[in-house]
């Protein structure tokens, strides 16, 4: 194992904390069984201190300065530097600063919105008194036939082994897993992809900003976007839509003002309860896009009436859970921040990123 050497060791320590830590998660079961990770995919590594941002770059240990392009002041100590190489070649670093800010204190008067995620509309909010549609941008739908013939060319490019033109080989005549266009392909299908998720990050961190900037609670349907990602028909408009990213980025966003995430059951009936009289209706199918209250005669809009349930639902559980409510002017006040219903947005969801090179 002389490549072990080479390595710097705190880098290979905080591998295998890593490692533990995700065992552990597993067996205390709130994580799933740990992922073999590609080499082919994202690799990185992870400098747990010893870490220095200089001038133009980022220090870090054995291999001395990176040149790094830093667009945006940092205060606090740094902890923890994590290097990641992107299919496409490129090398990013997370720095991860410890602050030594409190958590705001939540605010004692709150504005509340639900939030209704959809694939048709992104999502649909309701604060009390308006309620706003968002689009859902369909970043796949954009790029789908450029997908499509890049996976196409990919596909038809023998791995390395079975070529036989002299140009697919590598220089040294041995195969290395992939022919040289082979090897290009892949990249030129993994820049189209970076590109998607690129967008696709892009839009959620603009609309969660905005949701966070006007409000101070949040309130989200507890989705099950694996279960639903399994449904075939809908799985890839699903994972396209990108809802958990979004709930992760309205959590940590909300965290960092003081503000809460709340998120209701998912069986909870938004769309088959009329926001105005409670009536509940037997059943409400998905073509169904605007109906009449039976009982109290409204006309509602489907997803603005279950945006106005959300948040309703959102406001009773606070209340249960402690916090005195006044649903009418949308007021809630916590008592000291209720940690249960509080979501804490996964480590990897956006420390600062900046590109190095
Ligand atoms: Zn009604």
């Amino acid at each position: 194992m002389q490549w072990l050497k080479e390595c710097y060791s705190q880098v290979l320590q905080s591998t295998t904390l890593n490692l533990t830590k995700a065992f552990k998660n597993f067996f205390d079961k709130v994580a799933q069984y740990p992922r073999f990770k590609s080499y082919h995919g994202k690799p990185s590594c992870q400098y747990p201190q010893n870490c220095e941002v200089v001038d133009k770059g980022v220090k870090v240990p054995q291999i001395g300065v990176i040149k790094a392009s830093i667009h945006r002041l940092f205060d606090g100590q740094l902890k923890t530097v994590t290097i990641t190489k992107t299919p496409t070649q490129k090398y990013y670093a997370s720095l991860l600063f410890d602050t030594e800010q409190e958590t705001p204190e939540v605010v004692p008067r709150v504005k509340v919105t639900g939030v209704d995620l959809g694939l048709k509309d992104f999502c649909i909010t309701h604060d009390g008194v308006k309620t706003s549609k968002y689009a859902n941008p369909r970043h796949l739908k954009k790029h789908e036939k450029n997908l499509a013939r890049k996976q196409a060319k990919l596909a038809r490019k023998k791995k390395g082994a079975e070529c036989t033109a002299a140009s697919d080989l590598p220089f040294n005549g041995r195969s290395v897993g992939g022919s040289k266009s082979r090897e290009k392909a892949r990249k030129l299908l993994a820049r189209v992809h970076e590109r998607i998720s690129n967008a696709r990050q892009d839009f959620l961190h603009k609309l969660s900003r905005k949701i966070v900037d006007d409000n101070q609670v949040v309130v989200v349907e507890n989705l099950n976007v694996k279960g639903m990602v399994r449904n075939h028909n809908l799985a890839k408009a699903i994972s396209d839509v990108g809802w958990g990213m979004f709930v992760n980025f309205l959590a940590y966003k909300l965290e960092q003002k003081g503000g809460l995430l709340v998120e209701i059951d998912r069986w909870f009936p938004s769309s088959k309860t009329c926001s105005n009289c409670l009536h509940p209706m037997s059943e409400m199918p998905l073509d169904v896009r605007e109906w009449t209250c039976p009982s109290c005669g409204t006309h509602h809009d489907r997803d603005e009436n279950a945006s106005k349930n959300i948040r309703a639902e959102g406001i009773r559980q606070l209340s249960v859970l402690g916090t005195r409510t006044a649903a009418e002017g949308g007021e809630v006040r916590p008592k000291g921040g209720r940690k249960s219903v509080l979501r804490h947005s996964p480590v990897n969801s956006e420390a600062p990123t900046i590109p190095i090179g």
